[in-house]
């Protein structure tokens, strides 16, 4: 008798936002899910992260919101402030009729997928660094050995570096930027920032830095050191912080109560492929769309995009799975690239001088049309939204 499962199997590449997002769509959706994670046990790094109500939904969909929110922050405004610490943008969230994010501590986002994976059923491996060999998504491991075989469908969510991509020659544009970040956690503190600010989400300006204060539950407060990659004091890791003090001085107690925090810098990365599917093998999260996290959306879109994949293959009577992930990307594609050209394009205000800089902010925030254009770039509703209302399996 056939044991073949009634959906089909799936072997998944990466242990990640993406990787465990699909991984339990498709686990919940009637798939056998086997999810490959090299490190030998699952982590996030000790940084807060936005979750946009595209993300916000995706988890309800899967059931896992409530979860995923336990102690998360809600900011009531996301504030730009110039060099001299003036406000020069102000877009209103989390209220009636704005939009709604949700900012929480990235540990608790992936012990919260993984909770949602094992209960979905998905066989999770850790310390399996795997790769695929040809289109037919034959899995092999480091030494080239065969790993099991049989997937209805492969699919790669193995991060920024991919190898599954690099095997299948789809990049057309990978800008590795000149701009990135640092990333921080220290407990929040009534000294940081004045009474009236202290639950705001703020982006700091200063030349060619930023600083971004996020309060990521009661206690975290989540900060990311902005700057170019040539900026050697800026990007050194421990941070320097005599030199963003100097670029800061208004953030000085903050900036002080970051000597000695584990950090780390991370480059910011663009990425365009050819294709995001090659035979039955799948590309998705950084692997096939990364972006700058100017919109903070890289893991907003990867959730959104993993829900619009399991929903594509697991359509009754959709055909072989080479139609289903060409329908899947032909469906997705436009939103993740409209999100990705407006981070994207955000990178530039980085360049402009500080007075240019602040009178454009200044009129953005006031000209409605286009104040909150930042964000409302990347919270369209996506095409196929209705998946979002499907309460989980
Ligand atoms: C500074 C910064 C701030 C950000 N802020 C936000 C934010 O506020 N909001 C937001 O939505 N997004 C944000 N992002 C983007 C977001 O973090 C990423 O888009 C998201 O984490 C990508 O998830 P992923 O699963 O695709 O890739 P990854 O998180 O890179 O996961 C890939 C996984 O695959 C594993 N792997 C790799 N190769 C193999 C292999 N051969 N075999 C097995 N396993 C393998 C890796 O170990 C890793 O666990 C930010 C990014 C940066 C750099």
């Amino acid at each position: 008798m056939s044991t073949k499962p009634a959906q089909g199997h799936a072997e998944i590449i990466g242990a990640g936002i993406s990787g465990l997002t699909v991984a339990t769509a498709l686990g919940q959706r009637g798939w056998s899910v086997r999810l490959h994670e090299r490190d030998s046990e699952i982590r996030a790094i000790g940084a807060g992260i936005y979750v946009w109500g595209n993300g916000l939904r995706a988890l309800k969909a899967l059931g896992l919101h409530d979860e995923a929110v336990v102690g998360a922050h809600i900011g009531p405004v996301l504030e730009s402030r110039d060099h001299r610490n003036r406000v020069v943008e102000s877009i209103p969230i989390n209220s009636a009729g704005r939009p709604e994010v949700r900012t929480i501590m990235r540990d608790r986002l992936i012990s919260t997928l993984v909770k949602g994976a094992e209960a979905a059923g998905v066989e999770i491996v850790t310390g399996s660094e795997v790769t695929v060999s040809g289109s037919d998504g034959a899995l092999v491991n480091v030494d080239g050995e065969s790993v099991g075989g049989g997937a209805d469908v492969v699919i790669a969510a193995d991060g920024v570096r991919s190898r599954v991509r690099d095997r299948f020659g789809l990049t057309v544009c990978h800008d590795h930027m000149k701009q990135g970040a640092t990333r921080l956690t220290v407990p929040r503190s009534d000294d940081f920032v004045p009474a009236a600010d202290r639950d705001k989400y703020i982006e700091y300006f200063s030349g060619r830095r930023r600083v971004l204060y996020t309060p990521s539950s009661a206690t975290a407060l989540y900060v990311a050191l902005v700057a170019d990659e040539s900026d050697t004091a800026a990007s050194k890791v421990p941070v320097d912080t005599d030199t963003w003090v100097r670029s800061f001085p208004h953030l000085e107690t903050l900036l002080r109560s970051l000597d000695g925090v584990p950090a780390r810098w991370d480059t910011f990365e663009f990425l365009k492929l050819r294709s995001w599917s090659h035979g039955r093998v799948a590309l998705i999260g950084d692997a096939a769309h990364a972006q700058p996290p100017y919109l903070g959306q890289g893991g907003g879109c990867a959730m959104m995009n993993a829900l619009g994949l399991a929903d594509a293959l697991s359509a009754p009577g959709a055909g072989p799975v080479e139609g289903r992930l060409a329908a899947w990307e032909a469906a997705e594609r436009p939103l993740i690239e409209h999100t990705q050209q407006w981070s994207y394009r955000l990178r530039l205000l980085n360049l402009i001088p500080d007075a240019p800089r602040s009178s454009l902010l200044g009129l953005t925030g006031r000209w409605k049309g286009l104040g909150a254009s930042r964000m409302r770039a990347a919270l369209a509703v996506p095409t196929g939204a209705d998946r979002f209302d499907g309460a989980a399996a």
